[in-house]
């Protein structure tokens, strides 16, 4: 599929047998209609349907791009520019002459390769959408959920989770909510195999003017589109690489430029995080004029903004195209930055959780944001994010030992011998386990498990860490394991499986973070019945409420300053509770389970705020 991607636009219009099935598919479901209404205009607009030749597989070229510098910005890029990288090389300019005289050629085009192939492979996946409700649809708003990770293709951490979850949840209520992302090599052949090719177009980033074929899938009842380029997305890995500016503004332009090829028309285009925080700047810059987005609203949320797509500011010429009076949009503080971009344009701002929504408005958790975050707090809110019930649910998660619910939770013990025995741990069902998954850095408190990592493990214990993250804290887990064998196990990998086995195992969650924006493993470890012990930041702050022996209520322990014996005494607080009050045990454990985290109840309020604009 993603071959496909670098091609070259042979030029040819498209036009299927598979499709006409397709569409009588889609006739059976009201909802679909407009689906049918988008591959019958894809079939009359033949410039962008071209079908890709099989030209000779296209490496990514490795850095090729020689970027000259003192190019003047072209805010309409249309010429083609012979510096324009390897995936573009191909047709550029030429594409949309060559479309129009190779429109006769539909048959072949849209019959070829993986199209054939997949059709009936996509109608199968189509047709169980049992049009989501479709009736009462059109009156609600359609929504573009503008991603740079979505699970299950890619996933890095919670925002591919959230970006699943959240539209899976709005679809189920009845809404046209559709997810765009890069076609990103990482993704499984499962999934790139059974996409539908729908077109391509070009995307004028300042001087550069470059291909974008566009995929589509369904999963879970959501429509997700797919945004091709090898050069860019052809490489191993989300994130990292030296040219991330370049990528996602691309990214953040094709979204807007595709959106005919989707034939959708968004009232709402939901962008995350600063991957996507120019696609309102571009928006607003360039594409106002168009059918497909001239009323568009736009919201954008805030996942971390630790993360902020920070460059020097000459980027803003060469690589953003913004003309001259636009770019202090993406400008602060000295340097280029997406997530302003995003911030300034956006016509709402929202994060992952109502107290990290007042938390980043302060210089100790903004990360040098405060002061525009300050200025358009008028448009700044918090929703905590919420869990997939059905992907994390202890009754049916194949990974465990022992499957169980809140009825059957004593049996939850089974999941920490099993545990223990895989890891060569003591075997003792009575001892209390402390488990920990997660980006191992200095935002998950590691600083403070250091500093009293012994007097942890001198508290009767055993401590069970999964995650992968900095070498100093990887290595300090190493060493404690070896120092403490019968206590510790650290596991430096990223395992699905083995993340389940510890939620269940664990009688604790330790998650000490310097700040949350949500947190999702807390809430995860809740779901399996393990109490979290968390500090009050963030979306930690907002959903672990400290277990009070006097009323019974409560559904972890939290403590409040950074500090690393104010979390020993919560960490001894729950250990004590737990061998010592076995009837309050069951009691917060009760509490913890019942706790409803699903993007069923939290989805509502993205309705409101989608609503209000
Ligand atoms: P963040 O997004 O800051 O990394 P979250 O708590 O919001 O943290 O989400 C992390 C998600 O990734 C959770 O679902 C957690 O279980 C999962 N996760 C983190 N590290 C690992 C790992 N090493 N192996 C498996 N899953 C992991």
């Amino acid at each position: 599929m993603a071959r496909k991607a670098s091609e070259k636009p042979a030029a040819k219009a498209p036009k299927t047998a598979p499709e006409k099935a397709e569409v009588k598919l889609q006739e059976a479901a009201a909802a679909l209609t407009a689906e049918v209404k988008a591959e019958e205009k894809k079939a009359k607009a033949p410039a962008k349907r071209v079908s890709k030749p099989k030209a000779p597989k296209q490496e990514a070229p490795k850095a090729e791009k020689s970027e000259p510098k003192a190019e003047k910005p072209e805010p309409k890029a249309e010429k083609p520019e012979p510096k324009a990288e390897k995936p573009v090389k191909e047709a550029k300019p030429k594409a949309k002459k060559e479309a129009k005289p190779a429109q006769k050629k539909e048959e072949k085009t849209v019959e070829s390769k993986p199209e054939t192939k997949l059709e009936p492979q996509a109608a199968k996946v189509e047709q169980p959408q049992p049009a989501p409700k479709a009736e009462a649809a059109p009156a609600k708003k359609k929504i573009l959920f503008v991603t740079s990770e979505a699970a299950p293709y890619v996933k890095t951490g919670g925002l591919g989770e959230v970006a699943a979850a959240l539209p899976k949840a709005l679809v189920r209520k009845g809404y046209d909510v559709r997810v765009v992302l890069p076609l990103y090599f990482n993704i499984p052949g499962e999934f790139r195999r059974t996409m539908q090719y729908l077109g391509c177009c070009y995307v004028s980033l300042a001087w550069r003017y470059q291909y974008c074929g566009v995929f589509t899938h369904m999963y879970d009842g959501v429509r997700y589109y797919f945004i091709d380029n090898e050069y860019y997305f052809k490489r191993n890995g989300l994130y990292g690489h030296y040219d991330d500016a370049e990528r996602f503004a691309y990214f953040s332009r094709a979204v807007l430029e595709a959106l005919p090829i989707m034939d959708f028309k968004p009232d709402i285009i939901h962008c995350n995080d600063w991957q996507t925080g120019l696609t309102p700047v571009y928006l607003d810059t360039y594409y106002r004029g168009s059918d497909f987005c001239r009323t568009s609203r736009t919201v954008f949320t805030i996942h971390n903004i630790e993360f902020q797509g920070k460059y020097g500011e000459d980027i803003i010429g060469d690589i953003v195209g913004l003309p001259g009076d636009r770019r202090s949009l993406v400008t602060y503080q000295g340097c280029a930055n997406f997530m302003k971009g995003g911030i300034e344009c956006a016509n709402r701002v929202t994060t992952v959780s109502p107290t990290y929504a007042k938390e980043i408005l302060d210089p100790y958790y903004s990360f040098g944001l405060q002061d525009i975050l300050n200025a358009r707090r008028y448009k700044l809110s918090g929703i905590v994010n919420g869990i997939d019930n059905e992907r994390n649910d202890p009754a049916t998660d194949k990974a465990l030992f022992k499957n169980y619910d809140k009825t059957t939770v004593s049996e939850k013990y089974l999941n920490k011998t099993g545990l223990q025995q895989l890891l060569g741990l003591p075997v003792k069902p009575s001892v209390a386990m402390i488990g920990m998954v997660g980006r191992l850095t200095e935002q998950k408190g590691l600083d403070l498990i250091r500093s009293v990592f012994d007097d942890i493990l001198a508290k009767g214990i055993q401590m069970v860490v999964l995650g992968t993250g900095d070498w100093k804290y990887e290595s300090m887990l190493k060493d404690m394991q070896r120092k403490y064998p019968e206590k510790l196990r650290a596991i430096i990998n990223f395992s699905s499986d083995m993340a389940s086995k510890i939620y269940a195992a664990a009688d604790m969650f330790l998650m000490p973070s310097k700040f949350e924006p949500c947190g999702l493993s807390q809430m995860i470890a809740m779901r399996y019945g393990t109490a979290p012990i968390v500090r009050e930041t963030g979306g930690l702050k907002d959903t672990v409420v400290p277990y009070n022996g006097s009323t019974g209520q409560g559904n972890g322990f939290t403590f409040y300053s950074y500090n690393a014996h104010d979390m020993l005494y919560a960490i001894e607080r729950a250990v004590g509770l737990y061998y010592d009050y076995k009837d309050d045990w069951k009691k917060l454990i009760a509490n913890a389970m019942n706790a409803d985290f699903s993007w069923d109840r939290i989805s509502e309020q993205y309705v409101e705020l989608y609503d209000r604009l």
